[in-house]
């Protein structure tokens, strides 16, 4: 393709196809489009590359900042022949977002742009992201594929306890399921009674939630005397944190329900950038949409697939904000092979860490999920947890505070005893450094409506 019919390829539109919304020339290369899950390798490595090329001049065209980053580089869009060729693109990061807020990556005029989210950030001004009409349908069309992968169909009746707002994820799902046929019931986040009533008396087959505000719903029904295992609940969809293997058992034996790890986040889209299938072995990206690639955090060096590093995504076909190599902080890895289900679509290992959640103590680094799995091995705790840290005479120190089951707390001080030097082994040996482990009484912890707060950090204080 020579630069003019890359920039007529780049007008095209992405048609209203739930079955994976193909631009047009596309369709026309390759009629079959009803299962882009399983296109072949070779298929979607070629409309990867055309897509990338379209991005990438449009945003070339329409992005002030990511075009003066070309220059710098003395890179113009018909350098990129081939898809290793991203790797001679520049980085984009959450603080670009906030250094040109709101609008200034935006790459269509606001006349094209339907909707508006925005994250609020732990600092100053939120991050804003814009949708043309066919961002929208592209993005039901990939929450479609995620959510019908993972067995969710027509009849299916949902509850959607994501936060509805500003946050992308209760619309996003909300979108996606709907699409497919099911019924939606948009909850949004907070009111765990009536989260409950509403599952039991509308006969919820299927949640979707974080999975820190579906475990505070398992405590809230146990309360009620409502017992989820003798509801019709049959999958939840889980994400916007980490979560852990032990996190999923633990969910999955109170509920009944086959828990699905779904990843998203704002800046690429919302939720629906990968999914997890019934395999549950990685989460497969949605890789004509969203294309990845792994960095070493350090050193922004590309790494090869099957090597750990920071997870990186270039939008394909997002027309108002195209995102090119973003940089997400979630540290994983491409999984080598094809998955036992057929998909040609790559799979990334499940979020363990970000690269930013890491703590710093005493020069040892500490992540909080590293905590969490080491806690739920052990018999007796809850999976509600916090961290502490603090700092005595210039000396940090972390607590480790852990909620144990109210059987635990009525038995004898023994066997309280016992549980708490178990912990003590076990965060000794996982971090390889001394902190203090103090067992708390069952809802002591706050509770999160969204994510969890693991970690209070006093030691600026
Ligand atoms: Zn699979």
């Amino acid at each position: 393709m020579n630069i003019e019919q890359i920039s007529l390829f780049a007008e095209n539109k992405p048609g209203r196809i739930w079955e994976g919304s193909p631009m047009a020339a596309d369709a026309i290369d390759y009629p079959d489009v009803s299962a882009p899950d399983y296109m072949p390798v070779e298929q979607l490595r070629y409309l990867q590359l055309r897509r990338l090329q379209a991005t990438v001049i449009r945003t070339w065209q329409q992005v002030g900042l990511f075009r003066s980053r070309m220059d710098e580089r003395g890179l113009k869009p018909q350098d990129i022949r081939s898809l290793d060729d991203i790797e001679k693109l520049p980085f984009a990061t959450k603080s670009d977002l906030r250094d040109t807020y709101p609008f200034g990556l935006f790459a269509s005029p606001m006349k094209d742009v339907v909707r508006l989210h925005a994250s609020s950030g732990t600092t100053g001004k939120p991050i804003v992201v814009s949708y043309t009409k066919d961002d929208v349908d592209m993005w039901t069309s990939v929450l479609v594929r995620c959510l019908a992968g993972c067995g969710l169909h027509r009849g299916d009746i949902v509850q959607i306890a994501f936060g509805y707002g500003l946050f992308t994820g209760g619309l996003g799902y909300h979108y996606g399921a709907e699409a497919l046929g099911a019924a939606v019931i948009p909850a949004s986040g907070g009111n765990a009674a009536r989260q409950i009533m509403l599952m039991k008396d509308f006969g919820v087959t299927a949640v979707c939630c974080t999975p820190t505000y579906f475990l505070h719903l398992i405590d809230r029904a146990a309360e009620m005397g409502v017992d989820l295992k003798e509801l019709p609940l049959r999958v939840g969809f889980f994400g916007a944190e980490p979560w852990t293997e032990s996190m999923r058992k633990h969910i999955e034996d109170r509920s009944n329900l086959e828990a699905f790890d779904l990843y998203g986040l704002s800046e690429i889209i919302g939720p629906g950038v990968g999914c997890e299938c019934r395999q549950h072995d990685g989460l497969h990206i949605i890789e004509d949409h969203f294309y990845p690639e792994i960095v070493d955090p350090d050193t922004g060096k590309t790494l090869p697939d099957g090597v750990e590093g920071e997870l990186v995504f270039t939008t394909l076909s997002k027309q108002a904000m195209p995102m090119i190599r973003y940089r997400t902080r979630d540290i994983t890895a491409i999984l080598l092979g094809q998955c036992a289900c057929g998909r040609t679509m790559r799979r990334i290992r499940r979020i363990g860490r970000r690269s930013d959640d890491m703590l710093i103590l005493r020069g040892v680094n500490v992540f909080p999920s590293q905590i969490e799995a080491a806690l739920l091995e052990i018999e007796g705790t809850l999976p509600h947890y916090q961290i502490i840290l603090t700092r005595e005479q210039g000396l940090d120190q972390m607590e480790v505070q852990v909620e144990v089951t109210p059987q635990m707390f009525n038995d004898k001080i023994v066997a309280l005893k016992g549980l708490h030097s178990k912990l003590q082994a076990a965060l000794d040996h996982v971090l390889g450094i001394r902190v203090q482990v103090s067992l708390v009484e069952m809802r002591s912890l706050e509770r999160s409506e969204g994510k969890a707060k693991r970690v209070i950090d006093r030691r600026t204080q």
